[in-house]
């Protein structure tokens, strides 16, 4: 053997124990999370804009019930959401988020203000947003700027309806885009709600009650 040829052999040798050490660590670091299990959405993307209208007093309970603004979701909602935001910036736009897992005991205090099962859902039954499974959202431009989607959000009346007709041709097409794009990534739109979105799979989930961490 001569000398350089010693030297490559030593190398590649060298090269390949460190592929093996690369390998030991990643398969040590990969941690399996359940597609149910509720996680924060940051931890899983950037790409979103956040109003989460209830970590402050701008929502109508008139008080912040969230100790902070942050969006937990059940895995497979995380997903649907990235997929579906990953088609609106194609085009331009982000996802706006409102609202994602709300406590069981947040639905209670809503429901005593709002005891209609229209905008507001029963918490004896639970909505989907406690299920981990619902998001409130809407769509920025890419200048930062909200889509006109035609009234506020939790706007409690018939102009919020998917439904409602009598509106510019701009904002029943803002309306329809966002719809048809949750749609095609695996969210189901709620009528009398043009900002809600439930993941077709989430109702089977359970209703859950959990405080998340604030950091
Ligand atoms: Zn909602």
């Amino acid at each position: 053997m001569n000398h350089t040829f010693k030297i490559l052999v030593f190398f590649l040798f060298g090269i390949s124990c460190l592929q093996a050490q690369n390998e030991t660590y990643t398969a040590s670091v990969e941690v399996k999370v359940s597609d149910t299990a509720f996680v924060n959405l940051r931890d899983y993307s950037n790409d979103f804009v956040y109003d989460m209208k209830y970590a402050t007093d701008d929502n109508f309970l008139k008080t912040k019930v969230y100790d902070c603004a942050e969006c937990m979701l059940r895995l497979k909602t995380v997903k649907a959401l990235i997929a579906a935001n990953k088609d609106f910036l194609k085009k331009g736009y982000r996802i706006k988020l409102y609202d994602c897992y709300r406590p069981l005991d947040i639905q209670k205090k809503m429901w005593e203000i709002v005891s209609n099962p229209i905008y507001v859902a029963d918490p004896k039954k639970g909505s989907i947003h406690n299920r981990g499974g619902a998001v409130d959202i809407s769509l920025v431009d890419i200048t930062g700027k909200e889509v006109d989607m035609g009234t506020s959000f939790d706007f409690f009346g018939i102009m919020a309806s998917h439904n409602f007709k009598q509106l510019s041709k701009e904002i029943l097409a803002n309306r329809a885009y966002l719809k048809k794009t949750m749609i095609k990534n695996g969210f189901n739109s709620f009528d009398s709600e043009w900002w809600h979105y439930n993941l077709k799979t989430g109702l089977k989930d359970n209703v859950s009650n959990q405080k998340w961490k604030c950091n």
